[in-house]
C-alpha cells in the first residue's frame, strides 16, 4: 500500500485519533484513521510502537491535540486558559466551553461548513452574520440566543449548501438549533455542556500542564 502522505491527516495519526480536520472525508471510510488505524505516520509508522507517554509528555500532547482540533495558536490558547482559570467552575471545562463558543466553531458545528478550517475562511471572508450584523472575527464568542446566518449571496454557495445537508444527516449538537433543511440559520439555544464535547479530550491534563 502506498504511503499515506496527506499532511492534515498525519496530524490525526500523530495524535492517535480523529481530529476532524478534513471536512466530509472525516466521516467517510476514506478517512486515514478508518483506513490505516492510529499507527504513527512516517516510514516506520507501521512498525513503530506508539510511545507510552506519561506526565509532562502526555500533558503536552493533549494540549497539542486540542489546539489542532480548534485550530488555535499557542498564545491565544494560553489566553483562553488564563480566562478559564479566572471563571467560576471547573477550569478545564471552562476552557473547552470558550473554544466551543468561538464563532468559527459554531459555524462548523451548525453545519455551514464541513470543517473548522472552512468555517474560519467563511468568517474571515465576511460571509457570516450574527444577529443580522457581519462578524469577521473567528474568535468572536457567541452567547446564548445569538442567531448565526450566512450572507444572502452565500446561501446558494454549493459548498455551504452541501455542508448544510451533510449536517442534517450527521446531526448537530444539542445546544445549537437550526432553521431547518432549507433555512440556513442556526441559534445558540443553550450553552454547551461537557457532554456535547469530544469525550476523548482530557482537559485536566492541560490544566495540569499550565499549572506547573
Ligand atoms: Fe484525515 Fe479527517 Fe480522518 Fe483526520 S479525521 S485522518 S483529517 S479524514
Amino acid at each position: 500500500m502506498a504511503r499515506y502522505r496527506d499532511a492534515v491527516c498525519r496530524l490525526c495519526r500523530r495524535e492517535g485519533g480523529k481530529l476532524f480536520l478534513k471536512g466530509d472525508r472525516c466521516f467517510k471510510p476514506s478517512c486515514a484513521i478508518e483506513k490505516r488505524g492510529t499507527q504513527p505516520p512516517g516510514m516506520h509508522g507501521a512498525t513503530a510502537r506508539r510511545k507510552v507517554l506519561a506526565g509532562y509528555g502526555q500533558q503536552l500532547r493533549e494540549k497539542q491535540k486540542v489546539k489542532r482540533i480548534y485550530f488555535v495558536l499557542e498564545k491565544q490558547f494560553r489566553n483562553y486558559f488564563e480566562k478559564a482559570s479566572r471563571q467560576k467552575g471547573i477550569t478545564g471545562e471552562n476552557l473547552l466551553f470558550m473554544l466551543e463558543r468561538r464563532l468559527d466553531n459554531v459555524v462548523y458545528r451548525a453545519g455551514f461548513s464541513t470543517s473548522r478550517r472552512q468555517a474560519r475562511q467563511l468568517v474571515n471572508h465576511g460571509h457570516i452574520f450574527v444577529n443580522g450584523s457581519k462578524v469577521d472575527i473567528p474568535s468572536f464568542q457567541t452567547k446564548l440566543g445569538d442567531v448565526v446566518t450566512v450572507k444572502e449571496t452565500t446561501v446558494k454557495n454549493p459548498h455551504v449548501e452541501g455542508a448544510w445537508q451533510t449536517a442534517v444527516g450527521r446531526g448537530r449538537p444539542n445546544w445549537i438549533s437550526s432553521g431547518g433543511n432549507t433555512d440556513l440559520s442556526a441559534k445558540v439555544s443553550a450553552l454547551p455542556t461537557r457532554a456535547d464535547i469530544d469525550p476523548t479530550i482530557n482537559e485536566q491534563l492541560i490544566v495540569e500542564l499550565y499549572s506547573k
